[in-house]
Protein backbone atom coordinates (compact mmCIF):
# COMPACT_ATOMS: atom_id res chain seq x y z
CA UNK A 1 0.00 0.00 0.00
CA UNK A 2 1.18 3.24 -0.72
CA UNK A 3 2.14 5.64 1.84
CA UNK A 4 0.96 9.48 2.43
CA UNK A 5 4.24 10.64 2.82
CA UNK A 6 3.48 14.01 5.33
CA UNK A 7 5.86 16.84 6.60
CA UNK A 8 5.33 19.03 9.48
CA UNK A 9 6.10 22.91 9.28
CA UNK A 10 6.77 24.13 12.70
CA UNK A 11 8.36 21.18 14.90
CA UNK A 12 7.30 22.65 18.56
CA UNK A 13 4.64 21.42 20.99
CA UNK A 14 1.09 20.26 19.00
CA UNK A 15 3.84 18.81 15.82
CA UNK A 16 5.09 15.98 17.94
CA UNK A 17 2.02 15.44 18.89
CA UNK A 18 0.79 14.70 15.18
CA UNK A 19 4.19 13.02 14.53
CA UNK A 20 3.58 10.49 17.05
CA UNK A 21 -0.21 9.60 16.82
CA UNK A 22 0.07 9.78 12.96
CA UNK A 23 3.14 7.16 13.46
CA UNK A 24 1.00 5.26 16.31
CA UNK A 25 -2.69 4.79 14.79
CA UNK A 26 -2.74 6.24 10.81
CA UNK A 27 -0.62 3.49 9.03
CA UNK A 28 -1.70 5.01 5.90
CA UNK A 29 0.49 8.04 6.73
CA UNK A 30 3.87 8.60 7.25
CA UNK A 31 5.83 11.42 8.54
CA UNK A 32 9.14 12.18 6.96
CA UNK A 33 10.46 15.55 7.26
CA UNK A 34 10.03 18.66 9.19
CA UNK A 35 11.16 22.20 8.97
CA UNK A 36 11.45 24.99 12.12
CA UNK A 37 12.94 28.02 12.63
CA UNK A 38 14.82 26.89 15.61
CA UNK A 39 17.69 24.70 15.40
CA UNK A 40 16.99 23.14 18.73
CA UNK A 41 13.46 21.83 17.06
CA UNK A 42 14.99 20.65 14.03
CA UNK A 43 17.39 18.57 15.86
CA UNK A 44 14.68 17.13 17.79
CA UNK A 45 12.83 16.02 14.80
CA UNK A 46 16.25 14.48 13.18
CA UNK A 47 16.61 12.34 16.36
CA UNK A 48 13.19 11.39 16.34
CA UNK A 49 14.22 10.19 12.37
CA UNK A 50 12.72 13.10 9.99
CA UNK A 51 14.64 14.40 7.47
CA UNK A 52 14.79 17.99 8.08
CA UNK A 53 14.79 21.12 5.26
CA UNK A 54 16.82 23.73 5.19
CA UNK A 55 14.10 26.13 4.65
CA UNK A 56 10.08 25.94 3.47
CA UNK A 57 11.19 26.28 0.03
CA UNK A 58 13.09 22.90 0.23
CA UNK A 59 10.49 21.59 1.78
CA UNK A 60 8.42 22.30 -1.07
CA UNK A 61 10.39 21.29 -3.65
CA UNK A 62 10.24 17.79 -2.42
CA UNK A 63 8.23 16.25 -4.71
CA UNK A 64 7.55 12.98 -3.01
CA UNK A 65 5.66 15.20 -0.12
CA UNK A 66 2.07 14.79 -0.50
CA UNK A 67 0.48 16.51 2.84
CA UNK A 68 2.31 19.15 4.70
CA UNK A 69 0.92 19.80 8.20
CA UNK A 70 0.92 23.58 9.56
CA UNK A 71 1.88 23.94 13.21
CA UNK A 72 3.40 26.72 13.43
CA UNK A 73 2.35 29.90 15.45
CA UNK A 74 -0.85 31.63 14.06
CA UNK A 75 0.23 34.67 12.21
CA UNK A 76 2.16 32.17 9.43
CA UNK A 77 -0.62 29.94 8.62
CA UNK A 78 -1.89 31.83 5.96
CA UNK A 79 0.79 32.72 3.81
CA UNK A 80 2.63 28.99 4.40
CA UNK A 81 -1.05 27.41 3.72
CA UNK A 82 -1.40 29.47 0.85
CA UNK A 83 2.66 29.07 -0.64
CA UNK A 84 2.10 24.62 0.17
CA UNK A 85 -0.47 24.47 -1.89
CA UNK A 86 0.20 26.21 -4.54
CA UNK A 87 3.50 23.63 -4.34
CA UNK A 88 0.89 20.82 -5.10
CA UNK A 89 0.72 20.11 -1.21
CA UNK A 90 -2.35 18.90 0.56
CA UNK A 91 -2.51 21.02 3.46
CA UNK A 92 -3.96 20.16 6.95
CA UNK A 93 -3.53 23.71 9.28
CA UNK A 94 -3.36 24.11 13.07
CA UNK A 95 -6.10 25.93 14.65
CA UNK A 96 -6.88 28.85 14.43
CA UNK A 97 -6.38 28.50 10.73
CA UNK A 98 -5.90 32.11 10.62
CA UNK A 99 -5.97 35.49 12.37
CA UNK A 100 -9.64 36.66 10.60
CA UNK A 101 -12.13 35.40 8.11
CA UNK A 102 -10.20 37.56 5.40
CA UNK A 103 -7.12 35.44 5.41
CA UNK A 104 -8.93 32.27 5.25
CA UNK A 105 -11.31 33.42 2.18
CA UNK A 106 -7.20 33.64 0.40
CA UNK A 107 -6.34 30.15 0.91
CA UNK A 108 -9.62 28.96 0.11
CA UNK A 109 -9.54 30.59 -3.47
CA UNK A 110 -5.90 28.96 -3.69
CA UNK A 111 -6.97 25.66 -2.46
CA UNK A 112 -10.26 26.17 -5.24
CA UNK A 113 -7.96 27.12 -7.48
CA UNK A 114 -5.25 24.13 -7.10
CA UNK A 115 -7.89 21.42 -6.54
CA UNK A 116 -5.83 20.44 -3.13
CA UNK A 117 -7.13 19.19 0.06
CA UNK A 118 -7.41 21.72 3.06
CA UNK A 119 -8.50 21.18 6.20
CA UNK A 120 -8.02 22.66 9.76
CA UNK A 121 -7.21 20.44 12.55
CA UNK A 122 -10.82 21.17 14.58
CA UNK A 123 -9.49 17.98 16.84
CA UNK A 124 -11.93 18.84 20.02
CA UNK A 125 -14.42 17.51 17.94
CA UNK A 126 -13.21 14.34 19.24
CA UNK A 127 -12.93 15.36 22.50
CA UNK A 128 -14.90 12.68 24.80
CA UNK A 129 -17.24 15.37 26.23
CA UNK A 130 -17.88 16.96 23.80
CA UNK A 131 -19.31 13.66 21.84
CA UNK A 132 -20.98 13.15 24.68
CA UNK A 133 -23.08 15.97 24.89
CA UNK A 134 -23.24 16.22 21.01
CA UNK A 135 -24.78 12.87 21.46
CA UNK A 136 -27.40 13.40 24.16
CA UNK A 137 -28.56 16.45 21.96
CA UNK A 138 -28.96 14.48 19.12
CA UNK A 139 -31.17 11.47 21.03
CA UNK A 140 -33.26 14.13 22.72
CA UNK A 141 -32.03 13.19 26.18
CA UNK A 142 -33.15 16.57 27.29
CA UNK A 143 -35.80 17.51 25.13
CA UNK A 144 -34.79 20.53 23.45
CA UNK A 145 -31.29 22.27 24.67
CA UNK A 146 -32.42 25.99 25.38
CA UNK A 147 -29.09 26.91 27.02
CA UNK A 148 -26.25 25.49 27.00
CA UNK A 149 -23.20 26.82 29.19
CA UNK A 150 -19.25 25.55 27.98
CA UNK A 151 -16.44 25.95 29.74
CA UNK A 152 -12.83 25.68 30.18
CA UNK A 153 -11.38 27.26 33.73
CA UNK A 154 -7.92 27.35 34.84
CA UNK A 155 -6.06 29.00 37.18
CA UNK A 156 -1.91 29.60 35.90
CA UNK A 157 -2.06 32.65 34.57
CA UNK A 158 -1.56 31.91 30.86
CA UNK A 159 -0.68 33.25 27.59
CA UNK A 160 2.32 31.37 27.56
CA UNK A 161 5.23 32.33 24.77
CA UNK A 162 3.91 33.98 21.71
CA UNK A 163 0.20 33.21 22.54
CA UNK A 164 1.11 36.66 24.56
CA UNK A 165 1.63 38.35 21.46
CA UNK A 166 -1.31 40.06 19.40
CA UNK A 167 1.40 40.01 16.08
CA UNK A 168 1.42 36.36 16.73
CA UNK A 169 -2.38 35.75 16.73
CA UNK A 170 -2.33 35.25 20.49
CA UNK A 171 -4.97 35.93 22.86
CA UNK A 172 -7.57 33.58 24.69
CA UNK A 173 -10.47 33.77 21.90
CA UNK A 174 -8.28 32.50 19.47
CA UNK A 175 -6.29 30.07 21.23
CA UNK A 176 -9.71 28.06 22.99
CA UNK A 177 -12.11 30.44 21.97
CA UNK A 178 -11.93 28.39 18.24
CA UNK A 179 -12.08 25.26 19.79
CA UNK A 180 -15.31 26.34 21.63
CA UNK A 181 -16.89 28.13 19.28
CA UNK A 182 -16.40 25.17 16.45
CA UNK A 183 -17.79 22.98 19.29
CA UNK A 184 -21.08 24.99 19.73
CA UNK A 185 -21.61 25.70 16.16
CA UNK A 186 -21.40 21.55 15.50
CA UNK A 187 -23.66 21.27 18.03
CA UNK A 188 -26.28 23.80 16.43
CA UNK A 189 -25.93 23.57 12.74
CA UNK A 190 -27.92 26.62 12.26
CA UNK A 191 -27.48 30.43 12.15
CA UNK A 192 -25.87 32.27 14.17
CA UNK A 193 -28.33 35.83 15.11
CA UNK A 194 -26.25 37.57 17.66
CA UNK A 195 -22.61 37.72 20.12
CA UNK A 196 -21.77 39.54 23.17
CA UNK A 197 -18.03 38.95 23.77
CA UNK A 198 -16.48 40.11 27.28
CA UNK A 199 -12.85 40.37 27.07
CA UNK A 200 -10.23 40.53 29.80
CA UNK A 201 -6.83 41.49 29.86
CA UNK A 202 -6.02 40.94 33.99
CA UNK A 203 -1.82 39.68 32.73
CA UNK A 204 -1.00 42.45 30.14
CA UNK A 205 -2.64 44.57 27.18
CA UNK A 206 -1.92 42.87 24.23
CA UNK A 207 -4.53 40.51 24.18
CA UNK A 208 -7.22 38.74 26.00
CA UNK A 209 -6.85 35.98 28.23
CA UNK A 210 -9.84 35.32 30.45
CA UNK A 211 -13.56 35.45 28.26
CA UNK A 212 -16.62 35.07 28.61
CA UNK A 213 -18.79 34.84 24.84
CA UNK A 214 -22.44 34.42 24.21
CA UNK A 215 -23.65 33.18 20.93
CA UNK A 216 -27.35 33.33 19.68
CA UNK A 217 -28.65 30.65 17.36
CA UNK A 218 -31.25 31.10 14.89
CA UNK A 219 -33.51 28.54 16.61
CA UNK A 220 -33.63 30.59 19.70
CA UNK A 221 -31.11 28.56 21.84
CA UNK A 222 -27.94 30.37 23.58
CA UNK A 223 -24.87 29.23 24.56
CA UNK A 224 -22.50 30.70 27.01
CA UNK A 225 -18.40 29.83 26.39
CA UNK A 226 -16.13 30.76 29.01
CA UNK A 227 -12.67 30.39 28.87
CA UNK A 228 -10.46 31.44 32.21
CA UNK A 229 -6.96 30.90 33.49
CA UNK A 230 -7.70 32.97 36.88
CA UNK A 231 -10.19 30.73 38.03
CA UNK A 232 -10.09 29.50 41.60
CA UNK A 233 -13.11 27.51 41.87
CA UNK A 234 -14.42 25.85 39.45
CA UNK A 235 -17.47 24.79 37.39
CA UNK A 236 -18.53 22.11 35.18
CA UNK A 237 -16.90 21.77 31.82
CA UNK A 238 -20.89 21.37 30.04
CA UNK A 239 -24.25 22.28 31.66
CA UNK A 240 -27.57 21.82 29.72
CA UNK A 241 -30.64 23.40 30.04
CA UNK A 242 -33.31 21.27 27.90
CA UNK A 243 -37.29 21.32 27.95
CA UNK A 244 -37.06 17.82 29.08
CA UNK A 245 -34.19 17.93 31.84
CA UNK A 246 -30.81 18.74 32.79
CA UNK A 247 -27.35 17.56 32.23
CA UNK A 248 -23.55 18.02 33.48
CA UNK A 249 -20.49 16.97 32.57
CA UNK A 250 -18.15 17.99 35.38
CA UNK A 251 -14.86 17.55 34.07
CA UNK A 252 -12.65 15.84 31.20
CA UNK A 253 -12.82 12.72 33.01
CA UNK A 254 -16.48 13.32 31.96
CA UNK A 255 -18.36 12.13 35.07
CA UNK A 256 -21.50 13.31 35.11
CA UNK A 257 -25.72 13.26 34.91
CA UNK A 258 -28.75 14.00 33.53
CA UNK A 259 -31.57 14.72 35.65
CA UNK A 260 -35.13 14.41 34.35
CA UNK A 261 -38.88 14.55 35.41
CA UNK A 262 -39.59 11.02 35.60
CA UNK A 263 -41.45 9.38 32.63
CA UNK A 264 -44.78 9.69 34.31
CA UNK A 265 -43.49 13.36 35.29
CA UNK A 266 -46.28 15.53 36.48
CA UNK A 267 -46.43 17.24 39.59
CA UNK A 268 -47.32 14.83 42.44
CA UNK A 269 -47.14 16.85 45.54
CA UNK A 270 -48.53 19.89 47.16
CA UNK A 271 -48.53 23.00 45.36
CA UNK A 272 -47.72 24.79 48.74
CA UNK A 273 -45.51 27.51 49.89
CA UNK A 274 -42.34 25.54 51.45
CA UNK A 275 -40.54 27.50 54.29
CA UNK A 276 -36.66 27.07 53.05
CA UNK A 277 -33.47 29.11 53.76
CA UNK A 278 -34.33 30.79 50.97
CA UNK A 279 -37.52 32.22 52.69
CA UNK A 280 -40.87 31.24 52.01
CA UNK A 281 -41.06 30.35 48.44
CA UNK A 282 -43.29 27.75 45.71
CA UNK A 283 -40.97 28.73 43.05
CA UNK A 284 -37.24 27.87 44.26
CA UNK A 285 -38.50 25.24 46.89
CA UNK A 286 -36.90 22.06 46.31
CA UNK A 287 -38.69 19.24 44.22
CA UNK A 288 -39.52 16.34 45.70
CA UNK A 289 -36.69 13.54 44.92
CA UNK A 290 -39.80 11.00 43.69
CA UNK A 291 -40.74 13.28 40.54
CA UNK A 292 -37.25 13.04 38.84
CA UNK A 293 -34.71 10.22 37.48
CA UNK A 294 -31.25 10.34 37.31
CA UNK A 295 -29.85 8.66 34.14
CA UNK A 296 -25.90 8.37 32.87
CA UNK A 297 -23.79 10.13 30.29
CA UNK A 298 -24.56 8.26 27.15
CA UNK A 299 -21.33 6.26 26.08
CA UNK A 300 -19.39 7.29 23.03
CA UNK A 301 -16.00 6.26 21.62
CA UNK A 302 -13.43 8.91 21.36
CA UNK A 303 -10.16 9.46 19.31
CA UNK A 304 -8.43 12.32 17.94
CA UNK A 305 -6.83 10.65 15.56
CA UNK A 306 -9.84 9.79 13.62
CA UNK A 307 -9.39 13.26 11.54
CA UNK A 308 -6.51 11.68 10.14
CA UNK A 309 -7.89 8.29 9.66
CA UNK A 310 -10.77 10.81 7.47
CA UNK A 311 -8.00 12.68 5.47
CA UNK A 312 -7.10 9.06 4.63
CA UNK A 313 -10.63 8.56 3.77
CA UNK A 314 -10.86 11.40 1.66
CA UNK A 315 -7.83 11.09 -0.09
CA UNK A 316 -7.97 7.93 -1.12
CA UNK A 317 -12.19 6.95 -1.12
CA UNK A 318 -13.56 9.97 -1.67
CA UNK A 319 -15.26 10.43 1.52
CA UNK A 320 -16.96 13.48 2.76
CA UNK A 321 -14.46 15.69 4.28
CA UNK A 322 -15.23 16.06 8.24
CA UNK A 323 -13.70 19.38 8.90
CA UNK A 324 -14.35 21.64 5.96
CA UNK A 325 -12.94 25.14 5.55
CA UNK A 326 -16.46 26.41 4.75
CA UNK A 327 -17.32 25.54 8.59
CA UNK A 328 -13.67 27.18 9.73
CA UNK A 329 -14.84 30.26 7.64
CA UNK A 330 -18.09 30.36 9.58
CA UNK A 331 -16.27 29.92 12.74
CA UNK A 332 -13.47 32.76 12.36
CA UNK A 333 -16.41 35.09 11.16
CA UNK A 334 -18.15 34.60 14.47
CA UNK A 335 -14.80 35.56 16.32
CA UNK A 336 -14.50 38.61 13.60
CA UNK A 337 -17.93 39.61 15.25
CA UNK A 338 -16.93 38.73 18.57
CA UNK A 339 -13.75 41.46 18.45
CA UNK A 340 -16.14 43.50 16.90
CA UNK A 341 -18.68 43.57 19.62
CA UNK A 342 -15.79 44.06 22.08
CA UNK A 343 -14.14 46.64 20.87
CA UNK A 344 -17.95 48.06 20.83
CA UNK A 345 -18.56 47.07 24.53
CA UNK A 346 -21.94 45.81 23.36
CA UNK A 347 -23.99 42.44 21.70
CA UNK A 348 -24.09 42.78 17.93
CA UNK A 349 -27.04 41.36 15.54
CA UNK A 350 -25.30 39.06 13.21
CA UNK A 351 -25.58 36.54 10.18
CA UNK A 352 -23.14 33.94 10.32
P1 LIG B 1 5.06 25.94 19.86
O1 LIG B 1 5.60 27.30 20.16
O2 LIG B 1 5.30 24.82 20.83
O3 LIG B 1 5.60 25.45 18.44
C1 LIG B 1 5.62 26.28 17.31
C2 LIG B 1 6.89 25.96 16.52
O4 LIG B 1 6.84 26.69 15.29
C3 LIG B 1 8.17 26.36 17.25
O5 LIG B 1 9.05 25.27 17.30
C4 LIG B 1 8.72 27.52 16.40
O6 LIG B 1 10.12 27.57 16.40
C5 LIG B 1 8.16 27.17 15.04
N1 LIG B 1 8.05 28.30 14.10
C6 LIG B 1 7.77 29.60 14.37
N2 LIG B 1 7.69 30.29 13.22
C7 LIG B 1 7.94 29.41 12.21
C8 LIG B 1 7.99 29.52 10.81
N3 LIG B 1 7.75 30.69 10.20
N4 LIG B 1 8.29 28.42 10.08
C9 LIG B 1 8.53 27.24 10.69
N5 LIG B 1 8.49 27.07 12.02
C10 LIG B 1 8.17 28.13 12.78
O7 LIG B 1 3.50 26.14 19.61
P2 LIG B 1 2.40 25.01 19.58
O8 LIG B 1 1.73 24.93 20.90
O9 LIG B 1 2.96 23.76 18.99
O10 LIG B 1 1.36 25.67 18.57
C11 LIG B 1 1.55 25.58 17.18
C12 LIG B 1 0.18 25.66 16.48
O11 LIG B 1 -0.61 24.56 16.93
C13 LIG B 1 -0.62 26.91 16.82
O12 LIG B 1 -1.36 27.31 15.70
C14 LIG B 1 -1.55 26.47 17.93
O13 LIG B 1 -2.73 27.22 18.03
C15 LIG B 1 -1.83 25.03 17.51
N6 LIG B 1 -2.19 24.15 18.62
C16 LIG B 1 -3.27 23.35 18.47
C17 LIG B 1 -3.66 22.52 19.49
C18 LIG B 1 -4.85 21.63 19.28
O14 LIG B 1 -5.30 21.00 20.22
N7 LIG B 1 -5.36 21.55 18.06
C19 LIG B 1 -2.93 22.46 20.69
C20 LIG B 1 -1.80 23.27 20.81
C21 LIG B 1 -1.44 24.11 19.76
Amino acid sequence: MKKHRLALIGYGGMAGWHHENIREKIPAIEVTGAFDVREEANQKARDRGLTVYPSVAALLADDSLDIVTIATPNDFHRQLAIDCLRAGKHVVCEKPVTLNAGELEDIMAVARETGKLFSVHQNRRWDRDFLIVKKAIRDGLIGTPYFVESRVQGSRGAMHGWRGHKQNGGGMLLDWGVHLIDQAMQLFPEKVVSVNAHLFSLYGSEVDDNIKLLLRFESGVSVQLEMATNCFILQPRWHLSGTGGTMVVEDWSCKGKIVKLKAEGEMTWEDDIVYTEAGPTRTMAPRPRHTTQEEPLPAVKADWTEYYQNIVNVLEHGAELLVKPEEALRVMKVIDALFASQEAGVGLKVDI
